[in-house]
C-alpha cells in the first residue's frame, strides 16, 4: 500500500482515506507471537508542512505466549496511532512498511493472557491460576521453572 505523495501534496489540509490489510508475512514479529489474521489497517492522512500526518487503527487476531504462565492464547489486537511521516524527495511513502514498525512497536513486550493472571510458581512450576502450591515464595525465571517441573516428572 502506497500513498501518492503529490496528490496529498495539491491538497494541504485535506484527509485522505485509506482501508487495507497487510499479509501476516510481511510482519516479521518475535519470539512465539503470529498473526492469526491479516493486519487490517484503517487511516487517514493528510499533507501538512512538509510532513505527512497520519492516524487510525490497527486491528488482528495474534497468538501470544504469556509471559507469566507460558500459555498460549490468541487475543485482539486493537491499537490507535498517530504518526508524522517527514517528507524530503520522495513520491510516495511505502505505508506498509511504517504500519509494519508502528504494528511491531504496539505489541506488548510481556503480553498477559488475562488481567492478573498469577503465573507460574518459580519453585515447582505449577500453575498458580489453576491451584495454589504449598512453596515459600522466592524468585525464579518461570522458564527454569518449567525444566524444574519436566524433570520432576521425568
Ligand atoms: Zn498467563
Ligand atoms: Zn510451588
Amino acid at each position: 500500500m502506497k500513498i501518492d505523495v503529490a496528490a496529498l501534496k495539491n491538497a494541504p489540509g485535506k484527509l485522505f482515506a485509506y482501508s487495507f490489510t497487510i499479509a501476516p508475512g510481511y510482519l516479521q514479529t518475535e519470539g512465539d507471537t503470529t498473526l492469526l489474521t491479516p493486519l487490517a489497517v484503517d487511516l487517514e492522512a493528510m499533507y501538512c508542512e512538509g510532513k505527512v500526518v497520519a492516524g487510525g487503527s490497527l486491528r488482528a487476531k495474534v497468538k501470544m505466549t504469556c509471559s507469566r504462565c507460558l500459555r498460549q492464547f490468541s487475543s485482539d489486537f486493537y491499537e490507535e496511532f498517530e504518526d508524522e511521516i517527514p517528507l524530503e524527495q520522495e513520491t510516495e511513502i511505502d505505508l506498509a512498511r511504517v504500519i509494519a514498525e508502528l504494528f511491531l512497536t504496539a505489541l506488548p513486550l510481556k503480553p498477559l493472557c488475562k488481567e492478573g493472571c498469577r503465573g507460574l510458581c518459580p519453585a515447582c512450576g505449577t500453575d498458580l491460576n489453576e491451584k495454589q502450591c504449598d512453596c515459600p515464595a522466592e524468585d525464579m525465571d518461570p522458564r527454569l521453572a518449567v525444566l524444574k517441573k519436566f524433570y520432576a516428572q521425568s
